[in-house]
């Protein structure tokens, strides 16, 4: 039977758990998506994060294409190349010890908090299995990673949650004081949040959480799913903070597209997991992981870190312009390329709007337009965003 691809269609097809924009989406070049009907659209989403090369990278599909020829799976029952020089990458990028490869973003906090706990089940301490997180987060959808992200909107109708999780208010220095005690296993930070709206941690309370860490002996995991590979300007956000995490997080952009994550871990924690404490039939695939490799050589081959810090900061001045002009922004945050406009409204007028004029955003957190472009984005590219927001907030009712 032969599918009409359009909103109808999907509904009765699929489970209703999407919000699917009315396109169907064939083929993406550059930073332009191609529609069915041969429309383009200029993509400021990058998929949610994932593609930072845009589309169509020849070195990119030429990873693909060389490792598929040659394995495509043979599972982690035998050692691969690709996985290999992969961790080697990401260890010698993070100065960490151990690496740990699965397929998606909440996989790799899954695992996270299956090696905290594992850890401080070697303290000697048998209440220390408290895992936290910070209001506003988002780390994921299976359990463990659900409970950590203590949203009402995510979490209702899911209860029971992972016992022993909790949330501290994000930058609160007193709750934060007060929340962490010998309990505590593992404290989970987006050091920029990225679905709560791309707002950044501030210095005083890294700087209390490590104090505490020394005083109460817990892990601090950075979950760089979304801010990590290069987004912000460097190659993890918290590299900005000077936070030391004892685990990282890597995924949406890492496999080139592919699906791809990896647990990275401090020499503290070289020895907690056993062979069978954990594992993963498809992690750390072979052509993911060429992909992966593909993807970091282009990060500093085109100095894309550079390229982030140089194409936010015009496009944080641009926003800027149109705040003084447009009383709508309420305000503008800006880690590289990983932008947050909050809006006076819903932030999903603002996408229909820009969909209308072939420029792709996205809304989070109910009224902040986000923007997260390929990180090879062109000022050109950036010049149309900017002139399709300032007609939407001119012509705005
Ligand atoms: C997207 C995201 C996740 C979850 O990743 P999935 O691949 O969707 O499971 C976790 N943490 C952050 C910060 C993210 O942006």
């Amino acid at each position: 039977m032969r599918s009409v691809i359009n909103s109808e269609t999907e509904q009765r097809l699929f489970f209703h758990n999407y919000k699917r924009l009315p396109l169907s989406v064939s083929r993406g070049e550059g930073r332009y998506l191609y529609m069915e009907d041969g429309s383009r659209y200029l993509d400021m989403i990058s998929g949610i994060g994932v593609n930072a090369l845009g589309y169509g990278d020849r070195r990119i599909v030429e990873a693909i294409t060389r490792q598929a020829g040659k394995l495509i799976h043979a599972s982690n029952l035998f050692m691969m190349k690709p996985q290999f020089e992969l961790a080697e990458k990401l260890i010698g990028i993070t100065g960490l010890s151990k690496v740990f490869f699965a397929n998606s973003g909440t996989e790799a906090i899954e695992a996270a908090i299956k090696l905290s706990r594992k850890w401080a089940a070697g303290s000697g301490n048998p209440a220390k299995k408290q895992v936290l997180s910070l209001s506003n987060c988002f780390h994921g959808r299976t359990y463990g990673a659900m409970s950590l992200t203590a949203k009402p909107k995510y979490l209702e109708g899911f209860d029971p949650l992972l016992p022993a999780t909790g949330s501290i208010a994000f930058n609160d220095i007193e709750d934060l004081e007060s929340k962490v005690t010998g309990d505590t296993a593992a404290v989970f930070v987006e050091c920029v949040q990225g679905e709560g709206g791309v707002h950044g941690i501030s210095k005083e309370f890294l700087a209390l959480l490590a104090e505490l860490r020394k005083k109460h002996d817990f892990l601090v995991v950075a979950d760089e799913i979304q801010a990590g590979c290069g987004r912000t300007g460097k190659f993890c956000s918290y590299m900005h903070f000077g936070l030391e995490p004892d685990i990282v997080c890597l995924a949406k952009p890492l496999g080139g597209g592919l699906p791809l994550s990896a647990v990275i871990g401090s020499p503290k924690l070289e020895n907690v997991f056993a062979a069978g404490n954990h594992g993963t039939t498809f992690g750390g695939n072979p052509v993911a992981c060429a992909a992966g490799l593909a993807l970091i050589d282009a990060i500093y081959e085109d100095a894309l870190m550079e390229r982030a810090t140089e194409s936010g900061e015009w496009l944080k001045n641009e926003i800027d312009a149109l705040a003084a002009r447009h009383p709508q922004i309420e305000d503008v945050r800006q880690y590289g390329l990983m932008i947050g406009i909050t809006v006076r409204r819903e932030a999903s007028y603002y996408v229909e709007e820009a969909l209308k004029r072939k420029v792709i955003v996205n809304a989070t957190s109910q009224n902040v337009i986000r923007l997260l472009p390929p990180l090879n984005l062109d000022l050109d590219e950036a010049q149309q965003c900017i002139d399709c927001l300032d007609e939407i907030f001119s012509q705005e009712t």
